[in-house]
Parts: structure tokens; C-alpha cells; sequence
């Protein structure tokens, strides 16, 4: 496995495998890896030639500063994860590397799709998001990039970027890797004490419970949310960002509960913040 930091290492690796007509698969990620971003990584060994994992923590997507010199680093076990996945490639770039002084920036946004959810609690965030990943995929040049459908929105924003501007790629959504009681594996948890960690086990059953109310019957879409809210709020140290339901695909709230709605939430549990979602179909 190679390890480079320099974009001109980068550039010859990728220039070589090029060459030999290899595919590659690029999967972007801030670090201190799971299980969640090895599913990404095991995607891609499966769909391409060479797997490439970039490791940045990307400070123009934090909003929130403190949150950005809380973010976990675990670089020497990172490493140590994609050598045990086969990973080809780990590119470990520094901020200068990434945003030299001399650049001005570029803001990238997609109003729509930005609107609500994170795009409206963290202003900012997905500007940062598309500035990285656009400035990856132009030093990459990917056949396929694998992102998290956990991070739903960035999904979207991420897959509509592609589409208007025309990137030479095919973004694939992987499935949401849990832990045993199906909270969301996030690099956020380890911050949890073991008392938020038992609380946060409240978003998993929030979402059991959505379920469960739409199968015996419930369609009153602000009764729906509101029974939601109370039984997060049953936690004590729960704050919620949002809960919010809207179409999967324009990400703008629904007003009926039909079809298939997106149910995405952000909450607080002490100062932790996370996010998770599910599709939930609405039988007729
Ligand atoms: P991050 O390091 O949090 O920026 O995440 C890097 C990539 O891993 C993103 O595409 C995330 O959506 C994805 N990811 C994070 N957590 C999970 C998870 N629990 N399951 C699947 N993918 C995840």
C-alpha cells in the first residue's frame, strides 16, 4: 500500500495506472475509520482496479470550529485498517497541500438541495464538502467515488455536482454500517461518554417506532413528527437539530405522508452532534 502526501506522488501513481487502463475507485474520508468507511472501501475493491482512500480533515466544511479541533485523529490505525482492506493508495494530504495561501477560493453550492436539513443548520458546510471533493476528484480523476448514505445530503449534493458539471465519474451510494443496537457508526461516537452512548441508542428506536406508527395506520404527518420528537426528547441530554421529512431525491419537505419519504434527523446528545436517516414507503 502506498502512502503519499504530495500531489505530485499522487499525480504519477495515478498517471501509471492510467496507463495500464486500470479503473479507479476513490473513496474520501476525515479519518479515524470504521466500519462504515470500510464498507466503502470494500465496495469499491469490488467494483474497480485500484482502491484510493484520501484521509483530510477538511476544515472548510466545519462551521462549527470547535467541533472541527474535537474531530478525532487516529492516523497511524487508519493506516493500519487499509493495509488490512488492500487499500492501493492512501493520500494523506496537509491543509497547505489542499488550500495554498495563494488560491482564492471557489464557492460551489446547490441551493435547492442545500435548503434544509444540514444544509440550513450548518451554513457553509456543503460549500466546503463540494470544494474538497470537486478539487479530489479533478487531482484523482475516478472512475467511481463511494460515499455514505448515511450522510444522505451529501449524497445528493455530491451525486448533483457530477451530474450539472459534467465530472467523468459514477458516484455510488453504500448502505449505512450500524453498531448491535443499529446506532450509525460515526468517527463522532468515541466522543460520547457511556451515558450519552446508552442515550443515543434512542435514534435507532426513534426510527423503529416511525416505522411501527406508519404500519398500524398513522398519516398525519405533524402528529407523526411530533410523537417522533417527544420520544427523542425522552433523553436527557438530547438537543434536536432537526427532524425533518422530505422527498429522497429534491430533498424539500413533504407535505402527506405517501409514497417514499426521507425521515432525517440531527440531535445533539450532550455535545456530540449526530445525523442518521431512513427511506420509510408509506403503503397506501
Ligand atoms: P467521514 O470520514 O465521516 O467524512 O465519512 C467518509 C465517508 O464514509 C462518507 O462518504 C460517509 O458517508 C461514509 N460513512 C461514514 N459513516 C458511515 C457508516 N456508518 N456507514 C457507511 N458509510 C459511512
Amino acid at each position: 500500500m502506498k502512502v503519499v502526501s504530495k500531489i505530485s506522488d499522487l499525480k504519477s501513481q495515478i498517471g501509471e495506472w492510467k496507463k495500464a487502463s486500470y479503473s479507479i475507485g476513490f473513496c474520501p474520508t476525515m479519518g479515524s475509520l470504521h466500519a462504515g468507511h470500510l464498507d466503502l472501501v470494500e465496495t469499491s475493491k469490488k467494483e474497480t482496479d485500484k482502491t484510493i482512500v484520501s484521509i483530510f480533515v477538511n476544515p472548510t466544511q466545519f462551521n462549527d470550529p470547535k467541533d472541527f479541533e474535537q474531530y478525532p485523529v487516529k492516523t497511524d490505525d487508519d493506516l493500519l485498517l487499509c493495509e488490512s482492506k488492500a487499500v492501493d493508495l492512501v493520500f494523506l494530504p496537509e491543509v497547505k497541500t489542499m488550500y495554498p495561501e495563494t488560491k482564492t477560493p471557489i464557492l460551489l453550492s446547490i441551493p435547492e438541495l442545500q435548503k434544509h436539513l444540514c444544509g440550513r443548520t450548518r451554513p457553509g458546510h456543503f460549500e466546503g464538502v463540494l470544494q474538497i471533493v470537486s478539487k479530489l476528484f479533478h487531482l484523482i480523476e475516478p472512475n467511481k467515488a463511494f460515499f455514505g448514505l448515511k450522510d444522505y445530503q451529501q449524497f445528493r449534493v455530491i451525486s448533483a455536482m457530477v451530474e450539472n458539471l459534467n465530472f467523468p465519474l459514477e458516484v455510488i451510494g453504500v448502505p449505512t454500517r450500524r453498531e448491535e443496537d443499529g446506532l450509525a457508526m460515526s468517527s463522532r461516537n468515541v466522543r460520547l461518554s457511556e451515558k450519552e452512548r446508552e442515550t443515543a441508542s434512542l435514534i435507532p428506536r426513534m426510527f423503529a417506532l416511525a416505522k411501527k406508527t406508519i404500519l398500524s395506520g398513522e398519516r398525519d404527518l405533524n402528529l407523526w413528527k411530533e410523537i417522533l420528537r417527544d420520544f427523542l426528547l425522552t433523553g436527557s441530554s438530547v438537543r434536536i437539530d432537526y427532524l425533518e421529512v422530505v422527498d429522497p431525491i429534491i430533498l424539500q419537505p413533504k407535505e402527506k405522508l405517501e409514497a417514499e419519504v426521507l425521515l432525517a434527523i440531527a440531535v445533539f446528545v450532550g455535545e456530540v452532534r449526530l445525523i442518521d436517516n431512513q427511506i420509510i414507503q408509506i403503503p397506501n
